[in-house]
């Protein structure tokens, strides 16, 4: 009897020892959609946070949190990077899920395959217009998924007749089926860049927006033109936009405020609150930087671009070179059908500012490789704002990274709901960092330098992360697909 009792004892001590996978102790866990912030420790089960308790939780591997913040991983719904460099540099910067919605890559399905089993953090694209207009003008973007984990894939298509001019009723209908094809390999939504396709006429964006309507999926807009001139300006951009919404009935989100609409940028803002607040689901981004980074062989250098955009050569520069533009050189550039990066300095930093600190705005980064927001977003969000200026608190900004996207991410499919929560069932994509040194030290003479003070990071329970430095040879990221797909 004595054998036996003490054979219980052992398997009962054994079964506790096991009951977790993971255990994350003494954190400071913060979780924006309930409102805790508390120590506590969190236990990690096949992939899930399956307990948060005051209580001592025992697994095979216990991470000690003491003093750090235990949040949500961060969600980007706008960045381009999505090669295995860019990845990493995004985990370190506190980023479990990566979404291309802006554009959209190509072609969903390969991109998809091309991703599965060699991704880092959680991936997602949406439906692009910008392609399956090139596509139907018969000038596809080359679609070469394959390298996708080598370099950044390119998405934006070269100016020119796909660009530049109205579709007729046949190419109309024949963009719709691209889409609806593109949704059902598992696009999030449909992403616009109007800016890269000014042949798209209004009638077309409301035909668009009708068909993410009907799939009852976002559309994702880089609006068509900033400045102040009218016709054309950010102001008559933005309505557009939120018209097109309101007659589909489609949800709205609109990419970089900041950079798309400049000087006008609190007023773009007022615009997205008064839809807001006649009902209508719009939601807006921003990233925290004055410079931003396009192709210069895309239509948004078409000409009246220095008008439009307020600045001359001298402020594009080439990423990998330094170089700033001549006229020459922009001319060269922009005809050739290589597409090339370049960074363009156009807004101020006191406007960057105060758009960020609207509780309307969530963080995106934009980012890819050649501009420090694909490396320093989060990093640099949270500092500068949190820890520098004091102008929003941690749980108001942890809001902006994790709560708000994965609400966003709820309009495309179920599993949002399990993103950007710390919560008992939320999936375990968790960042551990340290609130009083997280700091970003990508540049622009080095855009590809990690951030620093995250110390734990875990993707669907895998750790990613650990004591500052990235795991080797692990891929726990998986897709985020469409309402169609499981
Ligand atoms: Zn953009």
């Amino acid at each position: 009897m004595r054998k036996l009792a003490l054979l219980i004892v052992f398997l009962a001590r054994l079964g506790f020892a096991q009951q977790y996978d993971l255990v994350i102790e003494n954190g400071r866990v913060l979780d924006p959609e309930t409102g805790l912030d508390a120590v506590r420790n969190v236990g990690v089960l096949h992939g899930k946070i399956a307990r948060i308790s005051t209580e001592h939780l025992a697994g095979p591997r216990v991470l000690d949190a003491k003093g750090l913040v235990v949040a949500p991983g961060f969600i980007d719904l706008h960045q381009h990077g999505q090669e295995i460099e860019s990845q990493r540099v995004k985990a370190m910067d506190g980023v479990t899920t990566a979404l291309e919605l802006e554009i959209g890559v190509p072609d969903v399905g390969e991109f998809l395959r091309a991703q599965e089993g060699h991704s880092l953090i959680h991936y997602g694209t949406a439906a692009s217009h910008c392609a399956a207009r090139a596509a139907v003008f018969g000038t596809p973007i080359p679609s070469h998924a394959g390298d996708s984990r080598q370099g950044t894939l390119e998405v934006l298509p070269k100016s020119g007749i796909a660009t530049d001019t109205p579709a007729t009723a046949e190419q109309l209908e024949a963009i719709r089926q691209r889409l609806a094809h593109e949704l059902d390999a598992g696009a999030l939504a449909i992403g616009m860049g109007i800016q890269y396709t000014p042949g798209a006429t209004r009638y077309e964006v409301i035909e668009m927006f009708r068909v993410a309507a009907q799939r009852k999926v976002p559309v994702y807009t880089h609006v068509r033109s900033p400045g102040r001139g009218e016709p054309g300006s950010s102001i008559e951009s933005v309505s557009e936009v939120i018209g097109a919404s309101a007659i589909s009935g489609a949800a709205l989100h609109i990419v970089h405020i900041n950079s798309s609409c400049l000087q006008d940028s609190l007023e773009c803002l007022a615009m997205v609150a008064g839809a807001r607040a006649r009902g209508l689901d719009v939601s807006t981004e921003a990233y925290p930087y004055d410079a931003g980074m396009t192709v210069i062989n895309s239509a948004l250098f078409n000409p009246g671009w220095q008008q439009k955009l307020g600045i001359d050569y001298a402020q594009l520069m080439l990423p990998d070179t330094g170089e700033s533009l001549t006229r020459e050189r922009f001319d060269e550039l922009h005809a050739s059908p290589q597409s090339r990066k370049v960074i363009v300095r156009n807004n101020r930093m006191e406007i960057v500012d105060s758009v960020i600190r609207d509780p309307l705005v969530m963080i995106a980064s934009d980012g890819a490789v050649g501009h420090p927001r694909n490396a320093g977003t989060y990093s640099r969000f949270i500092s500068r704002y949190v820890r520098e200026q004091g102008t929003i608190t941690l749980m108001d900004a942890l809001r902006k990274i994790t709560l708000m996207p994965a609400q966003m991410l709820e309009r495309s499919t179920r599993a949002g709901r399990g993103k950007g929560r710390l919560q008992e069932q939320a999936d375990a994509d968790i960042v551990v960092f340290d609130p009083a040194t997280i700091s970003d030290h990508s540049t622009y003479q080095k855009p590809m330098e990690p951030s620093t003070g995250v110390k734990y990071l875990l993707v669907n329970g895998a750790l990613v992360i650990n004591e500052g430095k990235l795991v080797s040879d692990v891929y726990p990221g998986r897709a985020m697909t469409g309402t169609r797909q499981p």
